[in-house]
């Protein structure tokens, strides 16, 4: 953030979009606490702050009447919360443009923070429509783009609005900075033996990401969901397990593409299979190619658990993304704890630099305790995904342009 704040009114794009009950208390505030830095900066160099987040997906899920649930997703939930982090009186506008909002932006004195109401309240920031835009930009003289976690959309407030404002007057924030330098570590020569351990649901959500490893990394280890398909395609009986059968052939070339060059790939020997999709569920553990039928593996088992642990002690570099298992529930959480566990030993004892990507690998990182035992946790799982892809994504190039 090489840009002189003092007496600027810097509109600042964060990711306050925190989880929330049905109370509407925030239940994890990571993303307001890394966004902290940015604005401490700002406010300490003698600048003014407009914030503006989204919050949840108000379009998608609207009242009956078809109009926004603004009790539901409005930004207001997180003002205390913030007020609290920052040590700073945060004003709130009920809109997100309008007369109100140029208002109160006028009226800001220095030191002072105004948070807008929901950018997703409005039609034109998913559309990344100019007018509305231009409107969110001349709130501020300066421009920060802090939010990391939806830079990989086109949107008004993320992408569009940078075009208001000239080379000079605008910049990311430290947090967005940091991720993309952290990604860089895993994209630009990494240091070598290089790890990487996908998980999760889906081989789908991964393919290009999962293809992009077999060509830069030594050893990919995949768990999860997506394991599974690759054990059906290989003749596996997998009971009810996950799979994508659409994806079977895929499967194959992929383990004949790591073969071929000679990157290590590594799928679960065993996991725990259950009669049901519950943590009350019967469980027992089986060989991963052996599951009986009516049931299914939820969890990687204890000779899989040993075998990623020891294979991550070699790495220099490791990439985790996606769980392990269905790690919500409490039964099934083993196997990504064991990950978590094992990735920070490998950075704590061996040296390694490990980039835990965001969602639920970033999630199941904090259950176990161990944030400050890796070396970066990211806050963004698609942004994150599609750096690592090699895409460029939006909210960066637009900073550019
Ligand atoms: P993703 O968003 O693709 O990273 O997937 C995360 C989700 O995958 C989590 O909600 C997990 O519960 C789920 N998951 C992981 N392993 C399994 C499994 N073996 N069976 C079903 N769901 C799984």
């Amino acid at each position: 953030m090489n840009i002189d704040f003092a007496g600027k009114q810097v509109l600042v794009r964060v990711d306050f979009n925190v989880p929330l009950d049905a109370e509407h208390n925030i239940t994890d505030d990571t993303r307001i606490r890394r966004a902290l830095p940015t604005l401490t900066h700002i406010l300490e160099e003698g600048g003014s702050v407009v914030l503006m987040s989204h919050l949840g997906r108000p379009g998608k899920k609207r009242l009956e009447d078809g109009s926004i649930d603004v009790e539901k997703f409005t930004l207001k939930h997180v003002v205390e919360r913030l007020m609290k982090l920052l040590g700073v009186r945060v004003l709130f506008c009920p809109e997100t443009v309008g007369e109100q909002a140029t208002e109160m932006a006028k009226n800001l004195k220095r030191g002072q923070v105004l948070l807008l109401e929901n950018t997703r309240f409005n039609e034109g920031e998913k559309k990344g429509d100019p007018e509305f835009a231009k409107q969110l930009a001349d709130l501020g003289e300066v421009y920060v783009n802090d939010a990391f976690g939806t830079a990989h959309r086109a949107h008004a407030s993320t992408t569009t609005v940078a075009q208001y404002f000239a080379p000079e007057a605008k910049c990311f924030g430290f947090l967005l900075e940091n991720e993309l330098q952290n990604a860089s570590k895993i994209t630009e020569n990494p240091e070598r033996p290089f790890a990487a351990i996908l998980g999760g649901a889906k081989v789908s959500d991964k393919i290009v990401l999962l293809e992009k490893l077999i060509d830069k990394a030594d050893i990919v280890i995949v768990g999860g969901g997506m394991a599974f398909t690759f054990i059906k395609a290989q003749g596996g009986s997998i009971g009810n397990s996950l799979c994508e059968d659409d994806k079977l052939r895929l499967a194959l070339d992929i383990m004949k593409k790591a073969e071929d060059k000679g990157v290590k790939f590594l799928l679960p020997h065993d996991c725990s299979a259950a009669d049901a999709f519950s943590n009350d569920a019967q469980i027992k553990t089986t060989p991963i190619d052996q599951i009986p039928d009516g049931w299914m593996g939820l969890d990687i088992g204890p000779l899989s658990r040993a075998m990623f642990a020891e294979a991550l002690q070699e790495a220099k570099t490791i990439l985790w993304n996606g769980p392990m298992g269905v790690f919500e529930m409490e039964n099934f959480a083993k196997g990504t704890v064991a990950v978590a566990e094992a990735v920070a030993r490998a950075t704590k004892e061996h040296g390694a630099y490990s980039l835990i990507g965001g969602g639920d690998s970033a999630a199941a990182v904090t259950i176990a305790g161990l944030d400050d035992d890796v070396s970066y946790v990211s806050t963004g799982g698609g942004a994150m995904l599609e750096l690592l892809e090699g895409k460029v994504l939006p909210g960066v190039k637009a900073m550019g342009e």
